[in-house]
């Protein structure tokens, strides 16, 4: 599932492709959708925007395309007219003189106004969003310490996006890692540099993994591993699909627990309870 980082790598590359630049063509793949198509051809749009794991594509008039990827939406951006090979169903495709922007498989697509998108469920739970370069470790930090927030178990906050928009499962893992903090524990357990650190490591991991395309481990291991010929997946993460592996760190076997659903790796040494 795509995690905040990568929706906004997408969100990159649809913005060359189509900010500031009319639309001459939208194709929606749900009826309920398709009256729009006409009326945003000739539009041109002003950004793309990002909330958690969701995505805006704002056009001037103004008008709105909310859409979340969930577990298999893909973004495309392509030539103009040039589909990509794949079993996947065309949900919506917008279209300027040079490009095309798809977006396949999504079910959750929306066109919205100004006062739909002000209200809109999902946009307004997600609170703080792990990508905004506003938000400061303070503020994250006293977000574990808030009262609605700190009696719940670190992994299963982690992964809720009214608690932090865009974290997913591999971040889970990475930033529990990073912050060196036992996994099960709840933020009313930590210390307060243990708080410290998570919030550290919650905007450094995903940072990190949106300027790295996806790679949360320390770079200068990336470096080394890379330099004797190691192939990405063994390199990207430091804990997160490593079940087994010794940890970069420490040389422990790494462990893998199933939490709140999903599976959740940690060095039982460097994570120690
Ligand atoms: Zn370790």
């Amino acid at each position: 599932m795509p995690e905040g980082p990568e929706i906004r790598q997408a969100a990159d590359e649809i913005a060359k492709a189509l900010v500031d630049r009319p639309v001459t063509e939208v194709f929606f793949a749900f009826d309920r959708l398709k009256p729009f198509a006409e009326e945003l051809v000739g539009q041109t749009v002003t950004a793309i925007r990002t909330r958690g794991k969701a995505m805006v594509i704002c056009f001037e008039k103004p008008l709105y395309i909310y859409s979340h990827n969930q577990l298999y939406g893909r973004w495309y951006v392509r030539k103009l007219h040039s589909y990509p090979t794949t079993n996947r169903q065309l949900r919506m495709a917008i279209h300027t003189a040079k490009q095309s922007a798809l977006l396949y498989s999504a079910s959750e697509i929306q066109v919205l106004n100004e006062q739909e998108l002000a209200v809109h469920p999902f946009l307004s739970r997600v609170e703080m969003d792990v990508l905004d370069q506003a938000v400061t470790i303070e503020q994250v930090a006293a977000r574990f310490l808030d009262k609605r927030f700190f009696r719940r178990q670190l992994p299963i906050l982690l992964l809720d996006q009214h608690f932090l928009g865009g974290l997913g499962n591999y971040l889970r893992s990475e930033i529990l890692f990073v912050a060196r903090v036992y996994p099960a524990l709840r933020p009313v357990d930590c210390t307060i540099e243990q708080i410290d650190s998570l919030a550290q490591a919650v905007l450094s991991v995903t940072l990190q993994s949106y300027k790295t395309k996806g790679i949360t481990n320390d770079l200068q291991i990336v470096d080394r591993l890379k330099k004797l010929g190691y192939p990405r997946s063994q390199y990207r993460h430091h804990v997160f699909n490593r079940e087994g592996k010794e940890c970069f760190v420490c040389g422990t076997a790494i462990i893998k627990e199933i939490l709140a659903g999903r599976r959740l790796y940690y060095c039982p040494t460097c994570q120690a309870r």
